[in-house]
């Protein structure tokens, strides 16, 4: 599904991806664990090809196309999804536009008519309900004043909508509360699928009681030092990531 090989990027004028490594088959799921500052955010914004991050060297293919070589539009409509670790507010577009555009979008991308205004306010009645957001939210500007947990249940209701093969979900757990840590734990573990694979980035061990990982990684200066079962995460947990390079010493 998606193969990174010996990533290497920049921001500015600073390299941030030092030989990132990464292999994540259909229907897999991968945590990614690291340091504040390590990269796992540059990572995804890399991969989604967002201005101003330049690849120095290295490759990533999703299904066997070179994501590099497209524009950020075409990689999501290739099947990737990433749901920011910070959601951008859009003043002026009302949810349910949004949706109907990046939908109608992506089935135009794959040789598909547009959906009907009718069908996709039922399906997205229906993300409301998964992802615990009142339908009231359709009608609102794009993360306009919504507050954190909000904001991630919203892009979890996208990805909802989206249905990518590939979805990079960045610290979607950060300032939820249990519950919603749950609706948004529920709403990727409803998704899974032999299909589709999930990187899902986060700093608590928590979020992966909920949505159970087939692999961890940790993430340190811009490449994968280390890789295990949902087990490293519990260790490093109890130990952070000073245990890890003392035991690298
Ligand atoms: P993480 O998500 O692992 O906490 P990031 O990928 O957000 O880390 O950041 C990695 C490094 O890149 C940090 O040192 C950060 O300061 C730096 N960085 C991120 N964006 C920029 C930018 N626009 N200009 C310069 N440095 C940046
Ligand atoms: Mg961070
Ligand atoms: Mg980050």
């Amino acid at each position: 599904m998606l193969s990174i090989k010996n990533l290497h990027a920049r921001v500015e004028e600073k390299t941030i991806l030092k030989g990132l490594n990464l292999e994540v088959k259909p229907g897999e799921v991968h945590a990614i664990m690291g340091p504040n500052g390590a990269g796992k955010s540059t990572l995804g914004y890399v991969l989604s090809g967002r201005d101003g991050y330049e690849v120095e060297s290295g490759s990533a293919t999703l299904n066997g196309k070179d994501l590099l070589d497209l524009e950020a539009e075409e990689r999501a409509h290739a099947g990737l999804f990433l749901a920011f670790q910070y959601p951008v507010e859009i003043p002026g577009v009302s949810n349910l536009e949004f949706l109907k555009a990046a939908v109608d979008a992506n089935r135009a991308a794959n040789g598909l008519e547009p959906l009907s205004s009718k069908e996709l306010l039922k399906t997205a009645k229906e993300v409301c309900k998964e992802v615990d957001l009142p339908i009231a939210f359709l009608k609102r500007g794009v993360n306009e004043g919504f507050s954190g947990g909000e904001k991630k249940r919203n892009e979890i209701m996208q990805m909802m909508m989206l249905k990518p093969a590939m979805c990079i979900l960045d610290e979607t757990d950060s300032g939820l509360d249990i519950d919603a840590l749950q609706v948004v734990a529920k709403g990727v573990n409803s998704q899974r699928s032999p299909e589709r694979s999930f990187v899902v980035v986060t700093h608590y061990q928590r979020l992966l009681d909920f949505i159970k990982p087939d692999f961890v990684h940790v993430l340190a200066d811009g490449k994968i030092v280390k890789s295990g079962g949902p087990e490293l995460a519990l260790e490093l947990e109890k130990h952070g990531y000073a245990w890890l390079e003392e035991k690298s010493a």
